[in-house]
């Protein structure tokens, strides 16, 4: 039986190791975390491939009822922009199911044989040839395999090893992030906000929201995108100590005057219910948005999958639906030319390239209002034709 070994067990790693597992690989995934992902995570938006994926990958989805499948997540019938006095100013109606991460970790978990996933496995580097490849872990050991499937994300150190080249772009603005449970807000607020899709538009920036389900409660999650330049971004990035966590501050690292100077534009800025969340939000903290783009996502029996592969602004909505097309595509590919792997993947770099590009690209035109330099004309004709409520509406978070 041919051997997968999956890096990284999150979304992207569980989605090609239940489909490869299935298709009749011999799979283990490499975890570098101690213990179960589940306690973490928020919402994210679905699109129908998701639940396609997740049926491939044995996942109970519902066939009656393709857009609340099972109970992955809540179901909204439409999306509206309010104003700063918190009136309706534009509204669309657009069926699609908020799911949860913690939700879509644990069904993908539950579907994986036990065996098949290893925590505490941190991956430092690989060995790829023609023919088979090798994992090297922080603990000395080593694992062989037809192929490793690079599942580690956005700063994937396989990546980071193989296309040195590829990195993430910073693209100007960070998004501000919280969820809130829904018995914390007021009825007022969750009457406005928690049944619809819900935007705020101040000049030059954007919060959306949505509700989620977390561990049989309702919650709000929110996003708002705020821009923030390169020297900004390193004052955001610098903790109370003056240390600067270039790849990422840990939430309770924030500095409190950054997480308040947040809540006094809330307050100035949104509209009324919106400025209730993030006043109420526990620990919001903040993630700066980059742009990935690789050029190759196969090195000999090394494949780069996922967030690892292409990372797209969060305005497509396609984290975790694009890394369960890419887990889709590899091993369509793979099942396809049964006797030659090495052509397999070279029909997955093929399509998945195309594919990752046009969704980056697309994430791009969506945020060039945000960013707090536009560089080029293209990229102004993006931030004027993309700003309004019309478009933010009817073109957020829908399939490209
Ligand atoms: C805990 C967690 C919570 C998230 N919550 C949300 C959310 O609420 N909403 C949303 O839209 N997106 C969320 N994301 C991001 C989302 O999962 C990704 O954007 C998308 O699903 C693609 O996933 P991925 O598996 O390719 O990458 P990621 O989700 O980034 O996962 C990469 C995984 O690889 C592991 N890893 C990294 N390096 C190594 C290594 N050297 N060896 C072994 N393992 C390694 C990491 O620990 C991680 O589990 C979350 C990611 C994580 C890890």
């Amino acid at each position: 039986m041919a051997k997968a070994l999956v890096v990284g067990g999150s979304l992207g790693g569980l989605f090609a190791a239940n489909l490869l597992h299935r298709a009749g690989w011999d799979v283990l995934v490499y975890e570098r975390a101690g213990e179960a992902l589940s306690g973490r995570g928020a919402g994210l938006v679905s699109h129908p491939a998701l639940f396609t994926a997740l049926a491939a990958a044995g996942v109970n989805v519902d066939p009656r009822e393709p857009y609340s499948a099972s109970d992955l997540g809540v179901f909204v019938a439409d999306r509206r922009v309010f104003a700063s006095d918190g009136s309706t100013i534009a509204r669309h109606e657009y069926p699609q199911v908020l799911a949860s991460w913690p939700r879509l970790y644990e069904v993908l978990r539950a579907v994986l044989p036990q065996r098949c996933y290893r925590h505490a496995a941190n991956c430092v580097r690989v060995d790829t040839g023609v023919a088979n490849a090798t994992a090297y872990f922080a603990d000395g050991s080593a694992q062989n395999a037809d192929l490793i499937v690079a599942a580690d994300g956005l700063r994937s150190t396989i990546r980071a090893q193989l296309a040195p080249a590829a990195r993430p772009v910073y693209a100007g603005y960070v998004a501000w992030r919280g969820l809130v449970d829904e018995a914390s807000l007021t009825p007022e607020t969750w009457t406005a906000l928690g049944n619809t899709f819900g935007f705020c538009l101040p000049e030059g920036e954007q919060i959306l929201g949505y509700p989620v389900r977390v561990g049989g409660h309702r919650a709000y999650n929110f996003v708002w995108y705020r821009p923030a330049d390169e020297r900004a971004l390193r004052a955001m990035l610098t903790d109370a100590d003056g240390r600067v966590h270039a790849d990422g501050i840990a939430p309770p690292l924030t500095r409190l005057a950054l997480t308040n100077a947040m809540r006094d534009a809330a307050e100035r800025l949104l509209s009324p219910a919106f400025a209730e969340v993030v006043a109420r939000t526990d620990q919001p903290f903040f993630q700066p948005i980059s742009d990935l783009i690789s050029e190759r996502l196969v090195f000999g029996r090394t494949v780069l999958l996922g967030d690892a592969a292409f990372v797209a602004r969060p305005h497509v909505g396609m984290g975790v639906t694009k890394a369960a097309c890419d887990a889709m595509a590899l091993t369509e590919a793979l099942r396809g030319t049964p006797d030659d792997v090495t052509a397999g993947l070279a029909d997955y770099q093929r399509i998945r390239v195309e594919a990752g590009r046009a969704v980056v690209d697309r994430g791009r035109q969506l945020g060039a209002y945000m960013q707090a330099q536009v560089a080029s004309v293209l990229e102004q004709e993006h931030a004027d034709t993309f700003r309004t409520p019309q478009q933010v509406l009817t073109q957020t978070a829908v399939p490209p």
